[in-house]
């Protein structure tokens, strides 16, 4: 007699998805992997495709090819839409239906305006590697406007980079953005001086890199300073147009804004009926699973749980992994008529690159900063990158820039000079 394997549906091949997925190797269990991207995305290194310093295709992979030794495992390109928990399926937004015995939702979050929806058009953000490459265009199309420009005050808003949100996406963007104006872009323009850019970091907080020890705060802001970025605290933007943005009372004409400030997540509380905090994610049990549906389980930026000594873990990488592997444990452990046991969060440290030879790091014990921080960052990120090619790939890249200050991936997609 054959018995059925265990259905596991898990949605979301982000950071928490995949870590499920590869912790499950081995499991009596068939296992179907959706996602709406055909690509996982290595999102900390975004911001380094919005600022022409990699390639798209370093930072993410197809998950169709990274399961192509998983027999067991199929990969959907599908939008999920919704659960019907009551008859455990997953529900696609073509009408069609995946049966499940377990589920975990790991389908992230997305930027937030804090109820001002209307400035994601005049202030995108940072999240997909369309949003990646959209910036990238953005940023580029800037100095290319202000060196036709001949206008003063129309010239000088070009060059003006304004970016909403000093958490580590605002300060690395920040950070890269003045780099390439002061040492990158010099030579090639023959009309302005990309020197006199300025970029404009504007935080509604009283500091920057608020994660982080208030010493290392205080040495990002200090950095970020010398190499030219204006630092605003205490002064939450209060409007944002397509011609700036206002704070503190006061316009700043900026062509470029970015944000990178609040995140809110994806709709899997909705989709369950299930208790959401306010920035909508699901609050999970101790075990990682919805209230009353000990099948479902949520993990990552998706939830809200007090895990980490009794605190809120973060909405990052690590944390996003752990939850995984605990969820596929958790999993293997019941289909051997195991007990499982609750999650808790381990804080391996906090990271931030400033610029290209600055960054900081925040072990808690340990706190370093400038060079030293700087290249353990680097080698921190390579080894989290999937597979040998992009590995060497992302840390030529790297070199080119550190050595030469020279960015490869300066190119302006998605339209023609016509296209604003
Ligand atoms: C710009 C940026 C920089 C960051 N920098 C860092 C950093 O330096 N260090 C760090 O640790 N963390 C960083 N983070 C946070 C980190 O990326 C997240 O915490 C992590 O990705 C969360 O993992 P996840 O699996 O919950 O979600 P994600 O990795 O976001 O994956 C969610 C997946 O679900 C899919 N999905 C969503 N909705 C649906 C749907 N309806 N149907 C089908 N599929 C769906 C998405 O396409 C995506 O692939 C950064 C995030 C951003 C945006």
């Amino acid at each position: 007699m054959t018995t059925t394997p265990h259905r596991v549906v898990i949605v979301g091949a982000g950071f928490g998805g995949l870590e499920t997925t590869y912790r499950l190797t081995g499991a009596p269990v068939e296992i179907t992997l959706i996602d709406r991207r055909n690509h996982h995305l290595f999102q900390p290194l975004l911001y380094q495709v919005a600022t022409a310093s990699l390639a798209t295709s370093e930072i993410a992979w197809p998950v169709r090819h990274l399961m192509r030794d998983r027999r067991e495992v199929t990969t959907l390109f599908a939008t999920v839409s919704g659960v019907d928990a009551e008859r455990r399926c997953v529900l696609i937004d073509d009408g069609s239906e995946v049966p499940y015995d377990t589920l975990v939702l790991a389908t992230g979050a997305r930027h937030a305006y804090f109820g001002h929806d209307e400035w994601e058009q005049w202030a995108p953000g940072l999240k997909t590697l369309e949003d990646g490459t959209t910036l990238r265009r953005h940023i580029l199309v800037a100095f290319e406007r202000a060196e036709r420009e001949t206008d003063p005050a129309r010239r000088a808003a070009r060059l003006t980079f304004a970016i909403i949100g000093a958490g580590p996406t605002g300060v690395e963007m920040a950070g890269t953005i003045a780099e390439m104006a002061h040492h990158t872009l010099p030579d090639d323009f023959r009309n302005i001086d990309t020197r006199k850019a300025r970029v404009v970091l504007i935080e509604a907080g009283p500091r920057v890199l608020a994660g982080f020890a208030d010493d290392l705060s205080a040495y990002a802001q200090a950095s970020l300073e010398k190499i030219g970025v204006e630092v605003v605290l205490g002064q939450p933007v209060t409007d944002i147009d397509r011609e700036g943005v206002v704070y503190g009372g006061q316009r700043l004409n900026a062509k470029t804004r970015i944000w990178a400030a609040g995140v809110r997540a994806s709709p899997a509380a909705e989709w369950l009926g299930a208790p959401a905090d306010r920035a909508g994610r699901v609050q999970v049990e101790a075990d990682l699973t919805i209230p009353g549906h000990p099948e479902i389980f949520a993990i990552g930026d998706t939830v809200s749980i007090n895990a980490w000594e009794g605190k809120p873990v973060p909405g990052i990488a690590p944390a996003a992994k752990q939850q995984g592997r605990h969820v596929a444990e958790t999993i293997k452990a019941r289909l051997r008529g195991q007990a499982t046991g609750q999650f808790r969060y381990k804080h391996a440290g906090s990271l931030a690159q400033i610029g290209k030879r600055l960054a900081v790091i925040d072990f808690g014990r340990i706190k370093l900063r400038g060079a030293i921080a700087w290249w353990i960052w680097g080698i921190a990120h390579i080894y989290f990158l999937i597979g040998l090619r992009h590995r060497l790939s992302v840390a030529l890249s790297w070199l080119w820039i550190y050595a030469r200050d020279q960015r490869a991936a300066r190119l302006i997609t998605q339209g023609s000079s016509k296209v604003v």
